[in-house]
């Protein structure tokens, strides 16, 4: 296709005349326009070239236009478009499949949603229903979506303009460079946490909660890779209280980590397969290329329904184009080892290559991350950890951006979370382009 600057011109006009944006003050947007992409890189009507290291909200793990993903959305288009959820369609249950297969074998079914959000009011409502109990646990430092549940599940800043639903209760995580729990080892962290969440069960009536819904990887959160124990421990109190377990999977699965999904990945340092009884995801499960996402379901909470009704569905439940989108990106993401790729992208140069750059600049407080999933905390005193300002984080942005490297930053944080299929010599030139941004903003508070 040929690029035509008007077009970038017409596109923000169109954009500031009549779209209306999320989570933002419209007036003063000015977002940037992009024209198309391919892999780790996008452009915009002038032909400018940027490496996509936000994967755009951390969804792109099969990079832009995977050819096998676009054909598989153009097959499907020409046999069936759209179904209703309740006819069985050959597609949807090919996706299922392959879901299932990527989880292991304790789980048996698979609910689609639209999102991750709807994913998680699902996962909640299959709780509610199996337990006959209300209360839903989750982090302060979490994000599950934007719908009523799901929002008020949240922990951070979005969910408080939005408390409409019940039965909500908040606790804290283990953080250990941010420590709640005034502890001085990773060990220490993971033993306060998990007595926090038992004093927070206990006060709140162990029996009157539901479900404990944590990402699995807090990621819009900062990337909050749990210390060793903590997920073991969680799953060892929600047994011990008779509470579902709900890992959100939305941006850390389907080969972020390095692994299918994150449990998986943090295994070997539980001691073991932490399993959850409920798994949400959407995202990387076909990148984004048409919405969808879902819940994967236990046997034991399945088969409960197989008697009585599920008192949940969407139109799109499964719907024909996102199903072919899934079955694509899985198929090729297998075929073309982009897993393994993001394992050996994050063990021998994100985790080296990042280190290098905090050992040089004292402005990166902490490096954490596994994968293609990690996170720097900015710091404006190394000493005192305190965050660095909105100012200097919207300096590197731009730093970042003059280079040619698309990022994503969130509070205090710069996240390099590029896709899944990310070559060695673009992470080469991602870090060159970080260390030179770091070095032009210099000392910044
Ligand atoms: N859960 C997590 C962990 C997420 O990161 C997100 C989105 O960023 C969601 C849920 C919500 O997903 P969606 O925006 O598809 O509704």
């Amino acid at each position: 296709m040929t690029l035509d600057p008007d077009d970038g011109v017409l596109a923000l006009e169109l954009d500031r005349a009549y779209v209306f944006h999320s989570w933002s003050a419209q007036a003063t947007l000015k977002p940037m326009v992009i024209a198309g992409g391919a892999g780790s890189t996008v452009w915009d009507f002038e032909g400018n070239e940027f490496l996509d290291f936000s994967s755009q909200l951390v969804n792109t793990n099969i990079g832009h236009q995977h050819p096998a993903v676009v054909s598989a959305i153009k097959e499907q288009a020409d046999i069936l478009t759209t179904v209703a959820p309740a006819h069985a369609n050959l597609t949807r249950g090919k996706a299922a499949q392959r879901i299932l297969a990527r989880a292991g074998n304790s789980f048996s079914k698979v609910f689609f949603t639209n999102g991750g959000a709807d994913a998680n009011e699902n996962a909640i409502r299959m709780a509610r229903l199996y337990t006959g109990r209300d209360k839903v646990l989750s982090h302060y430092r979490s994000y599950h979506g934007n719908t009523g549940a799901a929002v008020v599940a949240t922990g951070d800043w979005r969910r408080v303009p939005n408390e409409f639903a019940r039965g909500h209760v908040h606790f804290f995580g283990p953080f250990a460079y941010r420590s709640e729990f005034w502890a001085t080892s990773p060990e220490q962290e993971s033993e306060r946490a998990l007595q926090h969440l038992e004093r927070v069960i206990q006060s709140e009536g162990s029996t009157s909660i539901a479900a404990i819904l944590i990402e699995t990887i807090p990621g819009t959160a900062g990337v909050l890779v749990p210390p060793p124990g903590y997920l073991a421990g969680v799953r060892a109190l929600a047994d011990k209280y008779g509470i579902v377990l709900i890992f959100d999977e939305v941006m850390a699965g389907f080969g972020r980590t390095g692994s299918w999904f994150a449990f998986q990945a943090l295994a070997e340092q539980e001691g073991g397969l932490v399993e959850p009884d409920l798994i949400s995801f959407a995202k990387g499960v076909n990148s984004g290329y048409v919405p969808a996402g879902g819940v994967i379901i236990s046997p034991s909470i399945a088969d409960i329904f197989d008697d009585n009704v599920f008192p949940g569905g969407l139109t799109y439940s499964g719907h024909p184009l996102a199903m072919a989108s899934i079955v694509g990106t899985l198929d090729a993401m297998e075929d073309e080892g982009i897993v393994t790729n993001a394992a050996h992208i994050g063990r021998d140069l994100l985790a080296p290559g990042l280190a290098a750059l905090a050992e040089k600049y004292p402005i990166i407080g902490e490096v954490r991350g596994l994968g293609v999933f990690w996170a720097l905390d900015l710091v404006s005193a190394p000493s005192t950890r305190a965050p660095l300002s909105p100012g200097g984080v919207g300096a590197l942005k731009a730093a970042l951006l003059a280079r040619g490297l698309l990022p994503f930053t969130a509070d205090n944080r710069l996240h390099v979370v590029p896709p899944c299929v990310v070559t060695d010599a673009e992470v080469e030139r991602a870090l060159t382009i970080y260390d030179e941004a770091f070095a032009a903003i210099g000392e910044v508070d």
